[in-house]
C-alpha cells in the first residue's frame, strides 16, 4: 500500500452504497432493474478499488474534500429528523429566522419569547 491513497470517507460511502444496492437487487423481480441495480453495485465496488488503489493522492483528496460538506448535510439532516421523532411529545423545533439554526423548545402551552443561543435573534411562538 505505499504510495497508494487509501480508504477514506468517500470509499467508506461507496461501499455502503454497493452493499445496500446489491442487497436491493435481490428483491427486485423487473430483470432489467436487477440488473441495472446489480451493475450500478460493481461499479461502486470498482470505484472503490480504484480509489483505494490510486497512486494520485493529490486528485482522491480533491475528491473527498468535495464530499465530506455533502456528507455533513446528509448526516446532520438525518440526526435532527431522529432527535424530532425521538422527543416529538415534549419539545418543539423552529428554525432561527435569521440564521436558520434549529431550536428545540419544552412543549409548555404559552407565548415564549425564544432566544437563538448562535446569533441572538430574539422571536415569539406561541404554543397551544
Ligand atoms: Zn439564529
Amino acid at each position: 500500500m505505499r504510495g497508494r491513497y487509501g480508504f477514506d470517507e468517500l470509499n467508506g460511502t461507496m461501499l455502503a452504497l454497493s452493499f445496500i444496492l446489491s442487497i436491493v437487487s435481490r428483491f427486485v423481480f423487473n430483470l432489467t432493474a436487477r440488473i441495472i441495480l446489480e451493475v450500478l453495485s460493481l461499479v461502486f465496488i470498482g470505484l472503490t478499488i480504484f480509489r483505494t488503489l490510486s497512486r494520485n493522492c493529490y486528485q482522491r483528496q480533491k475528491e473527498n474534500d468535495v464530499y465530506k460538506p455533502i456528507f455533513i448535510k446528509v448526516r446532520d439532516f438525518f440526526k435532527i429528523t431522529y432527535r424530532k421523532f425521538k422527543d416529538g411529545r415534549t419539545h418543539r423545533y423552529y428554525k432561527c429566522p435569521s440564521c436558520k439554526a434549529q431550536l428545540r423548545v419544552k412543549n409548555i402551552k404559552g407565548t415564549h419569547t425564544i432566544r437563538c443561543p448562535k446569533c441572538g435573534y430574539q422571536f415569539q411562538k406561541k404554543i397551544r
